[in-house]
C-alpha cells in the first residue's frame, strides 16, 4: 500500500481515538468532534487519490464519487444545521441507520464480486465477514429506521403476539441460512444470501417495534454499536486500517454505552438482545388510577422558598430541552448562589431523549460541569436538600419505578427527590412523559406544581428573585 496512504490512515486512526477521548468531556467535546472529522476527511481524500496507484489500478469513477460526496455533504450539513436540539436523537438514529445501510450495501457488492470470481476460489473467512457485515448492517439499518419513526412519533409501540418467540425463530433462521451459505450447501447462493438479508431486515424491525416506555435509550446505543461492528467488517474486507479502527471504536464505545444504559435502566443485556425489552410489561393505564389532588404554587412563593433555602437541587428533563430554557436556568442558578444558596443539578442518565442530553444542554449554557451530579451522587444529597426544582422532567423522578411492579419503568433507578424537604415541579400540564404513565410524585404532600412553559416560568422566577 502507498506509504502516504498508510500514513493518512494512521493519522486518521489516531484522530478518531483522540477525538473520542475528547468527546468524554463537554468542554472538549466540540473540538474532539472536529479532530475526528479532520481525520475522516484526510482518510477519504487519501483513499480517493492514492488507493490502488501502486498496483496500477487507481480509482477512476470520480464523477460518481464526488457526486455522492457533494449530495451527502449538502444533505448532512443542512440536516445538522436545521435540526432542533430535541429532535437530535431522531437524527442520530437516522444517520446510524445510514451507516448500517452502507455496511449492508458493501456486503451485497462484495458478495456479487465473489460470485463472479467463483465462490470456490475464495476463502471462507472473507465470505464469513461479508455475511456478518450483511446481517449486522441490515439489522442496524432496519432497526434504526424503526427507532427513528418511534422517536418522531410516526410509529407507535406495537406488541406483536408471540413476538419474542418469533424473534428467536428469525435469529435461528438467519444462523441456519448463513451456515448453509458458508458451507456451500448446493442451494443457489444468491437465494441464501438474499433470504438472509430479508430475515435480518425483518428481525431488525420486529426487534425494535415493541420497545417503548423508557427503554429506547438502550436500543439506540445498541444499534449504534451494531453499526460500528458492521463497519469494522468492511475494514476487514478491504484490509483498510482506518475503517477497521473507526468501526471498532464505534462498536466498543456503543457497547460500553449500552452496558451503562442497561445498568441505568436496570435491564439485562440478554433481555435486550432477544427483543424482550418492554415486551412483557404493560403500562398502567394513565389516568385510570385515582390519584387524589395536587397542589399548585405561585412564582412568588417558589422564588421565596428557593431564595431562603440552604441547598437547592435542579432536576432538568426533556421539557427543559423543549423550552430551550438552559440559559435562563443558569441565570437562576447564579442568582440563587449570589443569595448564598448552594445550587446543584441532579442528572439522570436517561433524562431527555439521548444519552448525555442534559449534560450537552447545560454545557451549552456554560453551567460549570462540577455542578452536575450523577444520579447516585445526587441521591445521597437529597436528604440534606431544602428545595428540589424539577424542570420538565417526569419519568426520571417517577416513584412507580420503585413501587409499582406493573409499571413499564419498574426497576429503573430514579432520582429520589422525595427525600428532600420541598419539591417544586414545573411542567405545562398533568400530562405524562415519554413512558406514557402517571406520576404519583405530583400528588405527594411535599410536592407543589408550578405550571407553565419552562422558559417562561424561569424568566418569571429570575425577575422575582431580582426583586427579593
Ligand atoms: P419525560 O419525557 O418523562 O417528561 C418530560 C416532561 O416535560 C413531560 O411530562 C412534559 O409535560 C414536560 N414538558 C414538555 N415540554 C415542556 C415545556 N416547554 N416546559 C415545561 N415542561 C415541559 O422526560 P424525562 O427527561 O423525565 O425522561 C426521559 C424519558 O425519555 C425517559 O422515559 C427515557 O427512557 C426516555 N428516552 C430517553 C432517551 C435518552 O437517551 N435519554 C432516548 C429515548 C427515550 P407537559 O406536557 O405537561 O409539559
Amino acid at each position: 500500500m502507498n506509504a502516504i496512504l498508510l500514513l493518512s490512515y494512521l493519522i486518521g486512526s489516531i484522530t478518531f481515538i483522540v477525538g473520542l477521548k475528547m468527546l468524554s468531556h463537554p468542554d472538549s467535546a466540540r473540538k474532539g468532534n472536529l479532530v475526528a472529522a479532520f481525520g475522516m476527511t484526510l482518510a477519504i481524500i487519501a483513499t480517493i487519490f492514492l488507493y490502488g496507484r501502486d498496483s496500477g489500478a487507481p480509482l477512476h469513477n470520480y464523477g460518481w464519487i464526488f457526486g455522492g460526496l457533494a449530495i451527502g455533504a449538502v444533505v448532512g450539513t443542512l440536516a445538522a444545521k436545521r435540526v432542533k436540539m430535541t429532535a437530535m436523537p431522531e437524527m442520530v438514529s437516522l444517520f446510524n441507520g445510514m451507516g448500517g445501510a452502507c455496511a449492508m450495501l458493501i456486503s451485497i457488492v462484495e458478495f456479487n464480486h465473489l460470485l463472479h470470481a467463483g465462490t470456490e476460489n475464495i476463502g471462507k473467512g472473507i465470505l464469513l465477514i461479508i455475511i456478518l457485515g450483511l446481517i449486522i448492517g441490515t439489522v442496524s439499518f432496519a432497526g434504526s429506521i424503526i427507532a427513528w419513526g418511534k422517536l418522531n412519533g410516526s410509529i407507535r409501540d406495537r406488541r406483536i403476539p408471540g413476538g419474542q418467540m418469533l424473534n428467536f425463530i428469525l435469529l435461528a433462521g438467519i444462523v441456519v441460512l448463513a451456515v448453509l451459505l458458508l458451507a456451500g450447501s448446493g442451494i443457489n447462493p444468491d437465494v441464501l444470501f438474499y433470504a438472509t438479508l430479508a430475515l435480518a431486515a425483518l428481525y431488525g424491525i420486529l426487534f425494535v417495534m415493541p420497545i417503548g416506555g423508557a427503554d429506547m435509550p438502550v436500543v439506540i446505543s445498541l444499534l449504534n454499536s451494531f453499526t460500528g461492528v458492521a463497519a469494522a467488517c468492511g475494514g476487514f474486507l478491504y484490509d483498510n486500517p482506518v475503517m477497521l479502527t473507526g468501526g471498532i471504536l464505534v462498536g466498543s464505545a456503543g457497547t460500553i454505552l449500552t452496558i451503562m444504559m442497561c445498568k441505568a435502566m436496570n435491564r439485562s443485556l440478554k433481555n435486550v438482545l432477544i427483543g424482550a425489552l418492554g415486551g412483557n410489561k404493560t403500562a398502567s393505564a394513565g389516568g385510570s388510577k385515582e390519584q387524589g389532588n395536587y397542589k399548585e404554587i405561585s412564582i412568588n412563593d417558589s422564588a421565596v422558598l428557593m431564595a431562603y433555602a440552604r441547598k437547592v437541587f435542579i432536576i432538568p428533563g426533556y421539557g427543559l430541552a423543549v423550552a430551550q430554557a438552559q440559559h435562563v436556568c443558569h441565570e437562576l442558578e447564579k442568582l440563587l448562589e449570589e443569595k448564598g444558596v448552594e445550587v446543584k443539578y441532579g442528572i439522570h442518565p436517561v433524562a431527555g431523549r439521548m444519552p448525555g442530553h442534559m449534560n450537552v444542554l447545560l454545557a451549552e449554557a456554560d453551567v460549570p460541569y462540577e455542578k452536575l451530579l450523577e444520579m447516585e451522587e445526587a441521591n445521597q444529597e437529597f436528604s440534606t436538600t431544602n428545595v428540589v426544582l424539577i424542570l420538565g422532567a417526569n419519568d426520571v423522578v417517577n416513584p412507580a419505578a420503585k413501587e409499582d411492579p406493573s409499571s413499564p419503568i419498574y426497576g429503573m433507578p430514579i432520582l429520589e427527590v422525595e427525600l428532600a424537604e420541598h419539591i417544586i415541579v414545573n411542567k405545562r400540564s398533568m400530562k405524562p412523559g415519554y413512558a406514557g404513565i402517571e406520576n404519583d410524585l405530583f400528588f405527594k404532600p411535599k410536592t407543589s406544581m408550578l405550571f407553565g412553559d419552562a422558559k417562561k416560568v424561569l424568566q418569571e422566577l429570575v425577575s422575582e428573585l431580582k426583586n427579593l
